[in-house]
C-alpha cells in the first residue's frame, strides 16, 4: 500500500468505528458525544498516528512507555488537541517517564504503583488522570486489582489522588461474553461514583457502549493486525514482575 492509500484507510476505519460508536449510543439513548474513540497505536508507526490525527483524531492509546516515549513527545508541539492514554500494565520503574508522557493512565492497579505514581507526581509537578484497571473476570495472569480487593483499593486511591481518579478499566475475559463483565464494571464505577468507563476493544466496543463506557480503546479495527500479540501486550502480568 502506499502512504496516501494507507492514510485513507485509517480516516475510513476511523469514520466507520465513529459511525458504529454513535449507532450503539442512540440504541440505548445515549448521547455520542460522551463516548471517546481512544485509537490504540501501539506497534505502529508514528506515520500511521499522523494519518489518525489528519482524520480528526486526537486522542491514542499506547500500552509500553518506551514505544510512546518514542513516537508522541515530537507531535505534540503540532497537533496541541493530541491526548496520550497509557494503557499497558506499568511497572513501578516506568513511572516518572509515565507522568510525564500520559495524559491519563489507565492501570493503576497496586499499592506499589500507586506510591510510585505519587512520587513521580511530587518531582514532575504533573499528575496525568488516572483509571484504575480492574480484573474484572478475575483471571491469574491478567494485570488489575481483583475485583474482591477492587472496592478497598478504589476507595484509598481517591483519598490519595483525589478527582484525579476519574474511573475504572477492565478488559474482560476473551471469549466470553463480555457484556455480564461490562455490566460489572458499570456498577463498581457507580458505586464509587466514578464518570469514566474504559471498556470496550476492536471486538466489543458496541457491546461496551451499549453497557456505559466512556471511552472505549480500539486498535486493530483503525490500523489493521499487529505482529502476534505476545503475552504482555493485552493487559497480562509482564512475565519478569522483578521490577515491578
Ligand atoms: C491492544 C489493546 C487494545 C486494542 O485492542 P484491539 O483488539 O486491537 O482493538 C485495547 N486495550 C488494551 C489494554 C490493549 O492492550
Amino acid at each position: 500500500m502506499t502512504h496516501n492509500a494507507a492514510a485513507s484507510g485509517v480516516a475510513a476505519a476511523i469514520a466507520d468505528i465513529r459511525a458504529r460508536i454513535a449507532a450503539a449510543a442512540r440504541e440505548v439513548g445515549r448521547d455520542p458525544a460522551a463516548v471517546r474513540l481512544v485509537a490504540v497505536s501501539k506497534t505502529h508507526p508514528a506515520a500511521a498516528v499522523e494519518a489518525a490525527l489528519a482524520a480528526g483524531q486526537a486522542c491514542f492509546g499506547e500500552n509500553r512507555v518506551q514505544e510512546a516515549a518514542a513516537k508522541f513527545p515530537g507531535l505534540r508541539p503540532r497537533h496541541p488537541a493530541l491526548r496520550l492514554h497509557l494503557i499497558g500494565p506499568l511497572q513501578t520503574n516506568k513511572a516518572a517517564e509515565a507522568v510525564g508522557l500520559a495524559d491519563v493512565i489507565e492501570t493503576l492497579d497496586r499499592d506499589r504503583l500507586a506510591d510510585a505514581l505519587d512520587r513521580a507526581a511530587q518531582r514532575e509537578g504533573r499528575l496525568p488522570a488516572l483509571l484504575v484497571q480492574v480484573n474484572i473476570g478475575d483471571e491469574p495472569q491478567k494485570a488489575g486489582v481483583s475485583s474482591t480487593a477492587a472496592d478497598a483499593f478504589i476507595a484509598t486511591c481517591r483519598r490519595r489522588f483525589g478527582a484525579a481518579v476519574t474511573g475504572l478499566m477492565a478488559i474482560p475475559p476473551a471469549g466470553r461474553d463480555p457484556t455480564p463483565f461490562f455490566r460489572r464494571l458499570a456498577g463498581l464505577a457507580a458505586t464509587h461514583g466514578l464518570a469514566e468507563l474504559s471498556m470496550g476493544m476492536s471486538g466489543d466496543f458496541e457491546q461496551a457502549v451499549a453497557a456505559g463506557a466512556t471511552s472505549v480503546r480500539v486498535g486493530s479495527a483503525i490500523f489493521g493486525d499487529r505482529p502476534p500479540a505476545s503475552a504482555a501486550t493485552l493487559g497480562a502480568v509482564p512475565l519478569a514482575p522483578s521490577a515491578s
